[in-house]
């Protein structure tokens, strides 16, 4: 199976998985793999940030939102190495903690707020049949959002 992933910048991306993982294990290993972007979006919104617009036509130090997710009683700017120096899980909760555990009952494509979360994992049917979604069994479900839960398998 190969996970479909969109990024702000609507940018698809394809990484392989192994069926037999959680989706939770799913989820942390998709964090994984796009942390440097994370690490990166904090970076330009640093205001002593270093980095340098390649073309000033698209200048992400005013064109990305600001990074929205702060650590408890965290004062001051929050920094790329400040990011960079907690541990993979305490990112993942960090930035993560809007997903569903079963987004069932609010699952709509259109539903997303970047202060819950900086992405989404969609289960998406690119077959090209119009077969009915593996996950809520609805015919036209447009994707439904994968829930964090280690009782169910990517396969
Ligand atoms: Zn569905």
């Amino acid at each position: 199976m190969s996970t479909r992933l969109m990024k702000e910048t609507l940018l698809p991306r394809i990484m392989w998985i192994s069926k037999s993982i959680t989706l939770k294990q799913l989820h942390l290993q998709v964090f994984e793999y796009l942390r440097h972007a994370i690490s990166e979006w904090i970076d330009w919104k640093d205001p002593k940030t270093k980095k340098l617009p390649k073309d000033s036509r698209n200048d992400l130090r005013q064109t990305l939102i600001d990074f929205p997710y702060r650590p408890e009683n965290f004062s001051g700017p929050f920094t790329k190495g400040d990011f960079e120096g907690m541990s993979l899980d305490d990112q993942f909760d960090l930035c993560m903690s809007g997903l569903y555990v079963d987004p069932s009952s609010e699952n709509s494509s259109e539903s997303f707020d970047i202060s819950e979360k900086p992405y989404r994992i969609v289960f998406k049917d690119i077959s090209g049949y119009c077969a009915p979604c593996l996950y809520c069994g609805k015919l036209r479900c447009g994707g439904c959002e994968v829930p964090f839960v280690s009782e169910i398998t990517v396969q």
